[in-house]
């Protein structure tokens, strides 16, 4: 039976060790983005997906049952994901087949976001802040509405499911300081994980001239974010049980 949905599908990795941290997965990609940052290392994804096959969803639906003895979690990640309203049938497909969901997003629809999560569409969700929202448009390219990337970190925050927020760092884009503003905003967090940037297919082509920050210079970073991170638990819950354990910074 032909299932319909008409979400651009643009990618699918049939087994990932990364892509949901702890669980071994299967990726699904849709194409498009209503960002445009900079730094994006999904060029293809994000400018060029209408040239791109779409990948039908029987054939997806046809992979996960062979495979789901020993996979059962789907990660949806783009481009970004939320700006198809067909999300909703995907994502209750892949339900009803038993799959748990991970959604990757850039916060940018709220609604959406609530609507899954409500919905019970989702069971973890990764999102990621592209810098301090002051300057949400030189991070991400568009004049986006701030108040909406506020209100998905806010709900996101209520932990009504599992959740990471995640900030990939450019040098010269970023100065450190940002990454520390950024790690102050979301100190609520269970989860901020802090990633190094790819200078590789950027959506900027002079992007991949910037070499990523050394790896003691990033562990350095995660340092201090965790520092902040666990300064925060220690005031508001004590000494006695520092939540610091649980910023599970990469
Ligand atoms: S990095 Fe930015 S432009 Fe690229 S897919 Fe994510 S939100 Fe879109």
């Amino acid at each position: 039976m032909s299932m319909e949905c008409n979400i651009p599908i643009k990618g699918f990795i049939e087994t990932s060790f990364i892509d949901w941290k702890g669980r071994l997965s299967s990726v699904v990609f849709t194409g498009g983005c209503n960002f445009r940052c900079p730094f994006c290392h999904n060029r293809d994804l994000v400018l060029n997906h209408e040239k791109m096959e779409n990948i039908p969803l029987d054939y997806i639906l046809l992979t996960l049952r062979k495979y789901k003895k020993w996979i059962d979690h789907v990660v949806i990640t783009g481009g970004e994901p939320t700006i198809h309203g067909s999300l909703f049938k995907l994502t209750g497909t892949l339900k009803m087949e038993g799959f748990r969901i991970k959604l990757d997003t850039n916060g940018s629809s709220p609604a959406t976001i609530k609507g899954l999560v409500n919905e019970n569409l989702i069971d973890y969700i990764a999102m990621d802040v592209k810098g301090p929202i002051s300057h949400y448009k030189r991070w991400c390219g568009i004049d986006v509405e701030t108040a909406k990337i506020e209100e998905s970190i806010q709900f996101i925050l209520s932990g009504k499911i599992d959740y990471e927020f995640r900030m990939t760092v450019v040098p010269f884009f970023h100065r450190v300081e940002d990454v520390y503003e950024v790690a102050e905003y979301v100190k609520d967090a269970k989860r901020f994980y802090i990633q190094e940037f790819r200078p590789k297919n950027t959506l900027n082509p002079r992007f991949t001239e910037i070499k990523p920050f050394s790896p003691q210079k990033m562990e350095e970073i995660r340092k201090n974010v965790n520092q902040i991170l666990e300064d925060r638990s220690q005031k508001t819950e004590g000494r006695r049980n520092p939540r610091s354990t649980m910023h599970d910074t990469r």
